[in-house]
């Protein structure tokens, strides 16, 4: 069976810089469904780049409501109405999702309004379903089964591993957490995990140039996981591939792939890829691994 994951941001924290990647989106192909999990500044271009035609938007889940996971989520819907869309799309996202969606709605009603009657477009509104999810199974449709397990995101309580699976397929992702060490039971076997990543190298340098220290380095270290700590929940689940993702530090030229291979090669062994913008990862390659 066909499928590929898609990185299409790459980088933890909102924060862009000139020719360096986006944050945090990722496009997953599977049972022929299209699936967007976070909508991170970038995610349209992303998506288009990876091929993907807007008025195909199916399912779109955010695992938690930090802006570097949400910013872009209006703009991707809305900007897929423009494109043609016209059929369903289901928005699936801890509580506060619909409020935000609401939000947006409210913000844009003069050109939501003026394109339904200047363009003869179907009420944006009708087509989008918020459904605000808990821990446990969040969908099952046409063999496709979806569930998210609370993980650990100081401050923010409302952020969710979630995991996909589809004729024998599946693929985890770990949302924003510290070292969590209850995922690896949720990512048992899994052919893919997308776990996030943090290098303490880079860390203080990132601190440094952002300029809200101390404060920041707190945030960091209670609420995001080393490159060694994600390598230990892929070998306690049991993965066929990691991916890291959600890199932090993503850009500083002083970091490269190498550095993080080699700090994630202290506790993992088996098949690994660090997320670029736009990478590709084909489930064929996942198995082969
Ligand atoms: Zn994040
Ligand atoms: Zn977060």
């Amino acid at each position: 069976m066909s499928g590929r994951l898609v990185t299409l941001g790459s980088k933890g924290g909102p924060a862009i810089r000139p020719g360096g990647p986006w944050p945090t989106s990722s496009l997953l192909e599977l049972g022929g469904r299209v699936i967007v999990v976070d909508g991170g500044l970038g995610v349209t271009h992303g998506l288009t780049d990876a091929g993907v035609n807007l008025k195909a938007l199916d399912l779109v889940f955010i695992t938690h409501l930090h802006s570097d996971h949400v910013l872009e989520l209006g703009g991707l819907i809305h900007t897929a109405w423009t494109a043609g869309l016209a059929t369903p799309v289901q928005v699936f996202g801890p509580a506060g999702t619909q409020d935000y969606w609401d939000g947006f709605l409210r913000s844009m009603k003069f050109d939501i309004d003026i394109r339904i009657v200047d363009e003869g477009r179907p009420d944006i509104r009708e087509l989008v379903k918020v459904r605000e999810f808990s821990e446990g199974l969040l969908c099952e449709e046409e063999g496709l089964r979806v569930s998210a397990l609370r993980v650990d995101h100081p401050p923010v309580t409302n952020c969710f591993a979630l995991r996909f699976e589809h004729g024998g397929r599946s693929v985890v992702f770990s949302s924003d957490t510290a070292y969590f060490p209850p995922l690896a039971d949720f990512a048992r076997s899994a052919d893919i995990l997308v776990h996030e990543a943090m290098l303490e190298a880079g860390v203080d340098r990132l601190v440094a140039r952002t300029g809200n220290g101390t404060r920041l380095k707190e945030h960091l270290l209670a609420s995001h996981s080393f490159a060694q700590q994600a390598g230990r929940i892929a070998r306690q689940a049991g993965v066929r591939h990691l991916v890291l993702h959600h890199l932090i530090p993503a850009d500083d030229p002083a970091i490269g792939e190498a550095d993080w291979v080699e700090a994630v090669r202290e506790s993992w062994a088996g098949a690994l890829t660090i997320a670029r913008d736009g990478l590709v990862v084909e489930f064929a390659d996942a198995v082969a691994a």
